[in-house]
């Protein structure tokens, strides 16, 4: 086995640096990787005998960087991401990952044979997106959901971050940014609490798992002490988001966060591992 070792270094070098990601063996389960990477033709023939043969631990993608974690693309220019079709959502312009999409599609199709309507109402916000949702809240241009004016209501900026933060995240953190998030139907607990809104909760609970979302966002509690209320709206797609959330885990700070109006509370608020990595157990 040791002889193998420099000459799979030798191929590592290279390839690691390129957004293909072509190079990784075969991996049935991380279905993200099998359509993107459609029709980039390389020969890593060898490299796949080579890195088969030491038994690399689970590779590290190549194109999930700390730009893409915080949001820092466009997600209509991104070459992973596709235009959601108006029949599953409240209207146009949404994006999602191509493997979330796929799954979604899966997921409608099943909930529908079953009298259930799941519609997206938000989906891929990038960081400048969710900049200007921040900020009109911080500013107070936007009534937070209390009602509030959050400026004038919030006069100390940590107050005020934690007040916002109960259901927005900071510009950078959040699973939005990763087109592995969606909102279903209503941004509202009590819709899925009562009538048909808690048969569609009830059907996601039962089967939303068998197409790899989770609600990351559960009821706090032990199980859940930090990060943002229970939204039964807000769905994730977990083979995509895991990886994002293990890469959050390891490589995003606190320092990181910033070029907003109230940033300079990330660090205060510890944004990272309360709000970042705050979610529901079963999602990680
Ligand atoms: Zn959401």
């Amino acid at each position: 086995m040791m002889k193998y070792f420099p000459i799979f270094l030798l191929f590592l070098a290279p390839v690691a640096c390129t957004q293909s990601g072509k190079a990784q063996p075969e991996q049935p389960d991380q279905v993200e990787d099998s359509e993107a990477l459609t029709g980039q033709a390389q020969d890593t023939s060898s490299l796949e005998e080579v890195a088969e043969t030491v038994e690399q631990p689970e590779p590290v993608r190549p194109d999930f960087s700390i730009e893409y974690l915080t949001g820092k693309f466009e997600p209509a220019e991104h070459p992973d991401f596709v235009k959601v079709d108006k029949k599953y959502a409240d209207g146009e312009g949404y994006y999602l990952h191509r493997a979330t999409y796929e799954s979604f599609q899966k997921m409608w199709e099943a909930a529908k044979a079953d009298g259930i309507t799941l519609t997206i109402v938000s989906a891929t916000r990038n960081f400048n997106r969710q900049k200007q949702i921040w900020e009109a809240k911080w500013t107070g241009a936007r009534k937070i959901e209390n009602g509030s004016n959050a400026a004038e209501k919030y006069p100390d900026p940590k107050t005020r971050a934690l007040k916002i933060l109960e259901y927005s995240s900071m510009p950078g953190t959040s699973r939005h940014h990763w087109g592995t998030d969606i909102d279903l139907n209503d941004l509202d607990n009590y819709t899925f609490e009562h009538g048909q809104g808690k048969k569609v909760y009830d059907w996601l609970q039962k089967h939303a798992a068998e197409y790899g979302f989770c609600q990351p966002y559960t009821a706090k509690g032990s199980e859940r002490p930090n990060g943002y209320n229970e939204e039964k709206w807000h769905w994730s797609f977990i083979p995509v988001a895991q990886q994002l959330t293990n890469l959050a885990a390891s490589e995003l700070k606190n320092e990181m966060i910033g070029g907003f109006k109230g940033a300079e509370t990330a660090g205060e608020i510890n944004v990272v591992e309360k709000y970042v990595l705050g979610i529901n157990k079963s999602c990680l």
